[in-house]
């Protein structure tokens, strides 16, 4: 390519292209580059907070084309038994399939002017000094700055030869056919027991299911095996289509360096993604957001702080709530089947109503036999 960009972006997942999209609506020539042709199948519940819906909602993006499900009921169960059920007067998570919510994110971004190159894949970095020359499967992109965008096995992150230490856990997903899928309506089923250190989710979508299981520990292995499991306690008649997994990284550090004067890391690929309940979407908006304010400003160590300032501290309590609710699985789910408020909590803190600060004081207040777990 002759011409030279802003910005060249890896990877038009979530926080690429929502990347992409506000650069160029500031008047930014952004290239967005994915290996991968669009729309194209991604492992994930496809699960929007609304706190996510918020953020894309306050940056003009109207996501409603691609909801497939609206979710105002949570069911909590112990190994697909003792259900304990919270409704809500509103949605509390918009259902997506991915192909379709990242397939409308990379649209509004070439709508907004980004240049869309499918099928190219990230290589190496040829020169950093005065510019960023990076050679790709089409040929090299010359820009001002690189934003590495590419997920959880981040080639840029590689490249950029300062390795972001991540805590990985990983999930299995399938979507799959079923008669009852209409008995899911509205409704997500999250399940305890069938894995440690994790859980089990069922996703309603507009005509199938999405179901899937994950685990933060890295003693976990054969995940296959524990969704067959989980999906036998559901005891759901069903024809899977497609079952994928992947990693999902979080954070392992207290303070990060996500940039260095030419390049920066989001989302997957900086290991931003909540290691209490895998959610990855919000935090590749959010830090999305946050490089698109250091770029502009032509600052990029201004990303870093911010990621340290304004993300990191949350999911440090959601590390902590995981260290309660997945040593303690069986004692939490007792304690919100009688403590509906503690279990409307559970949920606001996904949606964004509550903080994991707040959910760690109620559940101190419960008097747990926490032991040695801070
Ligand atoms: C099973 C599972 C279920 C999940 N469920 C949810 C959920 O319900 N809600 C939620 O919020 N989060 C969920 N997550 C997490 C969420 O999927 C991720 O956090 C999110 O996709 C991260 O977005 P991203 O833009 O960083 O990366 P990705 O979505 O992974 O996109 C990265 C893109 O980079 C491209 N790429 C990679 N390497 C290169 C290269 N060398 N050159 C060019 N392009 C490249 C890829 O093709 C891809 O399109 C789930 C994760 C898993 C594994």
């Amino acid at each position: 390519m002759s011409k030279e960009y802003f910005a060249v972006i890896v990877g038009a997942g979530p926080a690429g292209a929502f990347l992409a999209y506000r650069l160029a609506s500031e008047g930014r020539p952004v290239a967005l580059i994915d290996r991968q042709s669009f729309p194209r199948y991604k492992p994930c519940g496809g699960g929007i907070s609304a706190k996510t819906a918020k953020l894309l909602q306050g940056s003009g993006i109207d996501f409603a084309p691609v909801v497939q499900d609206r979710v105002t009921r949570v069911v909590f169960t112990k190994q697909c038994a003792q259900p304990v059920t919270v409704d809500f007067d509103d949605t509390v998570i918009d259902m997506v399939m991915r192909d379709e919510f990242d397939d409308l994110l990379r649209r509004y971004a070439q709508e907004t002017g980004a240049e869309f190159y499918p099928k190219c894949k990230f290589q190496e970095i040829v020169d950093l000094s005065d510019k960023v020359d990076i050679k790709t499967s089409q040929g090299n992109f010359k820009a001002k700055y690189l934003v590495g965008a590419d997920g959880a096995s981040s080639m840029v992150a590689k490249a950029m030869g300062q390795p972001v230490k991540k805590r990985l856990g990983f999930a299995v997903e399938c979507e799959l056919d079923s008669p009852d899928t209409g008995r899911f309506k509205g409704m997500v089923q999250l399940d305890h027991g069938h894995i440690n250190e994790g859980y089990g989710w069922v996703f309603p979508k507009r005509n199938h299911l999405s179901i899937g299981i994950g685990s933060f520990s890295p003693a976990v292995r054969k995940y296959r095996e524990h969704l067959d499991q989980f999906l036998n306690g559901l005891n759901i008649p069903h024809t899977p289509r497609i079952t994928r997994g992947h990693i999902i990284p979080t954070p392992a550090q207290r303070k990060v360096k996500l940039h260095n004067d030419r390049m920066l890391l989001v989302s997957d690929a900086a290991g931003l993604a909540d290691p209490m309940t895998g959610e990855g979407i919000y935090y590749a908006l959010k830090s999305a957001d946050l490089a698109c304010h250091s770029l502009l400003q032509e600052n990029l160590s201004a990303y870093s702080q911010a990621v340290n300032g304004q993300v990191l501290p949350e999911l440090r309590q959601a590390k902590r709530v995981a260290r309660i609710v997945y040593t303690l699985p069986g004692t939490i789910h007792n304690l919100i089947a009688k403590n509906s408020s503690l279990a409307r909590m559970l949920v606001e803190v996904v949606y964004g109503a509550e903080n994991y600060t707040n959910l760690i004081k109620s559940l101190l207040k419960a008097n747990l036999p926490l032991g040695n777990i801070k």
